[in-house]
């Protein structure tokens, strides 16, 4: 339960943590709230040599919308999302899904670029981010490069993030009117990683048809799972219960789930069917409000 031994490093600055990422190379990683990374390198599962902690770079957690946006910094705390009247009142979804994460202790250290850069497929926020559209922020040696949710993960535990790139900033479009959204897991016992949960997000017109659906799978697959037939299914229609139904069906079709502790593959794949369906009736209620 010891780590293996590492040099500890502290840049004050970003330009001076990409330089140090540059020099180190494979060796180094990046250390934010270090609630994966410390318990993997723990169990031996990861053996950097060098941890960058980034914590003290200033001006990396914020909380805000500008220019279309909702900004979360690159070191934004899920606590603070929690805790956020904006993310409470105005992302629903947001809310629903920082509160499901592990435990207050967790949450007070572990943050949302983390849980994405991770790219572990039980972790809770990259389906939420796929329903969203966000967009991962990432900085390097060029500057900064912005990339879509869709083409951030990669495969297991790999995400599109170059070695010598930070999370930033993670930018959500903000939701036109109409717009409502939620986030369903079923976990075994508090504070565990999701048996499977699911993320929906959905824009109304103003005569109930649906305009724009967002649906994310949590871990069901060796990737976080945008269930796109699920989505374009619904788009264009009225989204009475059939339809909820229908398009929890199709999603739960688009999981990829493999039997293990937490259950066999078929009763993963139930349960995708009826969170899809909890998630996206409560999608709607709360875009109709
Ligand atoms: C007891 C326990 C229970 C948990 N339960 C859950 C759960 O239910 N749901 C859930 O989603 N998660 C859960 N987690 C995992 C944890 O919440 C997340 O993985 C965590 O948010 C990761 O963020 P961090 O800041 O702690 O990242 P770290 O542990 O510091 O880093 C994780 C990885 O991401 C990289 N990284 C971190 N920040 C950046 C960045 N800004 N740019 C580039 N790379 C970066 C690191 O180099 C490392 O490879 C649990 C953890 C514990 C200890």
């Amino acid at each position: 339960m010891i780590p293996p031994t590492f040099d500890y490093l502290r840049p004050a600055t970003i330009p001076e943590a990409i330089a140090l990422l540059q020099q180190l190379g494979d060796d180094a990683k990046i250390l934010s709230g270090g609630q994966s990374l410390i318990p993997m390198m723990k169990l031996r599962l990861a053996r950097p040599a060098y941890l960058i902690d980034i914590n003290r770079i200033a001006g990396l957690s914020y909380v805000k919308e500008e220019g279309g946006h909702l900004k979360i910094g690159g070191l934004t705390r899920e606590a603070e999302l929690e805790s956020s009247p904006l993310i409470r009142s105005k992302y629903p979804i947001i809310h629903d899904t920082a509160r499901v994460i592990a435990d207050p202790q967790v949450r007070n250290m572990a943050t949302v670029a983390g849980n994405l850069a991770h790219g572990d497929p039980a972790n809770d926020h990259p389906a939420t981010m796929l329903a969203l559209g966000a967009k991962v922020v990432a900085t390097g040696l060029s500057g900064v490069r912005v990339i879509p949710i869709g083409e951030f993960f990669v495969s297991l535990f790999t995400t599109a993030l170059a070695q010598n790139e930070i999370v930033t900033e993670i930018q959500i479009p903000v939701p036109p009117a109409r717009s409502g959204g939620a986030y369903f897991k079923l976990e075994r016992k508090v504070g565990d990683f999701a048996t499977a949960a699911v993320a929906a997000q959905i824009t109304l017109d103003a005569g109930g048809v649906c305009q724009q659906a967002g649906i994310g799978l949590t871990n069901v697959g060796p990737t976080p799972i945008k269930a796109t037939k699920a989505e374009d299914f619904l788009r264009g229609k009225k989204l009475d219960e059939a339809t909820l139904r229908q398009a929890a069906q199709l999603a739960s079709e688009a999981a990829q789930p493999s039997a293990d502790l937490r259950g066999p593959a078929e009763y993963k794949k139930a349960l995708v069917k009826e969170l899809a369906f909890r998630a996206l009736s409560r999608a709607v209620e709360r875009a109709g409000k």
